[in-house]
């Protein structure tokens, strides 16, 4: 969650790391800081926007050519200026930078004050500081010594960026479950939290792995482990473009991600649809094809959207690929000890790829021998580096916190998964091949939903004002319902909920008064009847029906007004959700900005959820 960057070179740090916090906006935070060390530490802090911070440093800049800076999603204590990061310790001048948590914080506190450190923050991350400080021994490796010893004694999830005034021409950094990249440049460095913050200066990057620190000056690096055993990091080349991660002609991030689904669903298919062979090319997963084939069980895992798409996936495999599949949130398969038979595929969906319950799933399922697949975007994340084998989505960075361009590159690497094992068991190239046709053509169908977009506003503008909402759908559709519903709740703040259609008349109902909308997903497939059935129930009881229905379909309109109903493409019922979820975005996206949110900055919310 929220997000570090890091600077030692010849250049002024300031405006560096400036530009890096704003690049690490899109992660969410609640208060930001810097720390530089030119002639002495200068350290500045503020509660609020990267621009309160920014406003700050323009009054009173901090000079020097190796800073740290930090956006705080809380954890540990209030949102308040002294909890706001760096920390420092004034004994030898070190300021540090945390995501993560310590969680033996409490008792390395009370160790800590015994010897007479005195906290002025209610932060785990000072913790941190302070032992660095009683650990450092100048005549005995510095800082790097100091930061690997105290790293030894902490339990919890880091990535860390440290300086210290007696060592102006040095920058350690470390990691444990939160993500850290290095970027490589000429006579200077970069360290993040993620890729967009270094794209900038420099395309050579490299990660660190667990329990590994880092140690920087202008011109060189060594990296080791905690116990300082060197080890040589792989350098390798920033797959991302600086246009990737600007607005360009959109006001948000959201919009613009949603609007790039046709381009980015085209790049998660290119080169793996064989469609005159009938056959998926997966090269993450070709070797361990048999795996799959033989598999007497999916188990897909992840946490919100991952979730959902997790749940179109189970339906894929049991429907395309005829294998049991099943799913479940990652935070819940971590801890309840669950079976894993023999011939257990599982499946980890995660954008970041650094989502720490589906982490740790995965990491309890691979012990209990399952095979393990990671469904990710971001390259080189953990889970890509903690998994046998993977499928990335290819969909380029996503800066919305809510997810939207993600969720339709999970629910496409899904169908081609599905395609895959399916085409290797039961389905013949036919029907395959078929298939794949039509996801050759989505791209296209999601733009003719797109040009939908001035409608689909005045449907957001007519209900904005309604507090509570009902997202409903059936079988294929009952994860795009969940979907639809999320997306409202996380940018409006709206109250909705996404269930089973048949599932309101077992409680739900009570709910529909006189002008509420529910949202239906009455697109034409095997269960269409049935969902007509249950957009009657709620409309005899006065609830407003929002459609999402089939071209040319004429009996949605005796039930919707006509100006209420989201038309998509005619496409197969198991890709239907790569269609249906389109205008739910938009309508979540409208229905947040017509009551004056930003959606690229919602409230509480972060955008890679590293901690549990
Ligand atoms: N646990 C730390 C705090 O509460 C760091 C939180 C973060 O990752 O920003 O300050």
């Amino acid at each position: 969650m929220c997000g570090i960057v890091a600077y030692i070179g010849h250049k002024n740090a300031q405006p560096l790391l400036m530009e890096g916090l704003k690049r690490l906006e899109y992660r969410g935070y609640d208060s930001a800081g810097m720390a530089v060390i030119g002639d002495d530490l200068q350290m500045t802090r503020a509660v609020g926007r990267v621009s309160v911070l920014e406003d700050l440093l323009e009054r009173e800049p901090l000079t020097g050519s190796i800073g740290i800076a930090h956006t705080r999603w809380a954890t540990h204590g209030e949102v308040t200026e002294a909890n706001a990061h760096p920390h420092r310790d004034d004994r030898i001048g070190v300021a540090i930078i945390h995501n993560g948590t310590i969680e033996n914080y409490a008792s390395l506190k009370t160790y800590l004050q015994e010897r007479g450190h005195e906290f002025v923050s209610e932060t785990d991350t000072e913790v941190l500081a302070m032992l660095i400080s009683e650990l450092y021994d100048e005549a005995n490796g510095g800082l790097e010594t100091a930061v690997q010893s105290a790293l030894r004694e902490v339990r919890g999830a880091y990535a860390i960026a440290v300086v210290c005034e007696k060592e102006p021409g040095t920058l350690v950094a470390a990691r444990k479950g939160s993500p850290l990249i290095v970027g490589v440049g000429d006579k200077e460095f970069i360290v993040a939290s993620d890729a967009s913050a270094i794209v900038a200066h420099t395309t050579q990057v490299f990660e660190l792995d667990d329990y590994q620190v880092c140690k920087l000056t202008e011109d060189s690096f060594r990296t080791s482990t905690l116990e300082n055993i060197s080890v040589t990091p792989q350098i390798r080349q920033l797959e991302i473009d600086l246009e990737q991660i600007e607005l360009g002609d959109f006001d948000t991030f959201m919009m613009k991600e949603i609007f790039e689904q046709p381009d980015s669903l085209r790049r998660t298919m290119l080169g793996r649809i064989k469609r005159d062979e009938g056959s998926v090319v997966l090269g993450g997963v070709l070797k361990f094809a048999r795996d799959l084939v033989r598999a007497r069980q999916v188990l897909l895992t992840g946490q919100g959207t991952a979730y959902n798409a997790a749940m179109v996936g189970q339906y894929l495999m049991e429907d395309l690929a005829k294998i049991p599949a099943k799913v479940e949130y990652a935070s819940e398969l971590r801890y309840r000890n669950p079976i894993i038979q023999d011939g257990t595929v599982l499946v980890a969906v995660s954008q970041s790829g650094e989502t720490a319950d589906t982490l740790a799933a995965l990491r309890e399922a691979r012990e209990r021998g399952a095979m393990t697949m990671g469904v990710v975007n971001v390259v080189g994340s953990s889970i890509a580096r903690s998994t046998d084998a993977g499928v990335y989505l290819r969909v380029g960075p996503e800066i919305g916190v809510a997810s939207t361009k993600a969720f339709t590159g999970q629910l496409m690497v899904m169908a081609m998964l599905a395609l895959f094992t399916g085409r290797r068991r039961f389905l013949s190239v036919e029907s395959c091949a078929e298939l794949m046709g039509e996801l050759e053509r989505v791209p296209e169908m999601i733009e003719r939903i797109l040009e939908q977009n001035d409608s689909i506003r005045e449907v957001a503008a007519r209900y904005a004002e309604r507090e509570n909402w009902l997202f409903l759908g059936r079988g294929y559709n009952y994860p795009v319902a969940m979907e639809g519903a999320l997306k409202l709740k996380e940018i409006s703040y709206i109250h909705a909920e996404g269930m089973p259609a048949a599932e309101i008349k077992h409680g739900p109902i009570a709910l529909i008064n006189d002008g509420m909308p529910a949202v239906f997903i009455a697109n034409k497939g095997p269960q269409y009847d049935k969902v007509m059935l249950n957009i009657e129930q709620v409309k005899s009881r006065g609830g407003r029906i929002i459609a999402v229905a089939t071209e040319g379909d004429t009996e949605i309109t005796k039930h919707a007004a006509p100006e209420d109903v989201f038309w998509i493409p005619q496409i197969s019922d198991p890709l239907s959700p790569l269609l249906t979820v389109v205008p739910l975005q938009l309508l979540a996206c409208h229905a947040a900005m017509i009551r004056g949110h930003d959606v690229d900055k919602p409230r509480n919310l972060a955008k890679s959820v590293t901690v549990e």
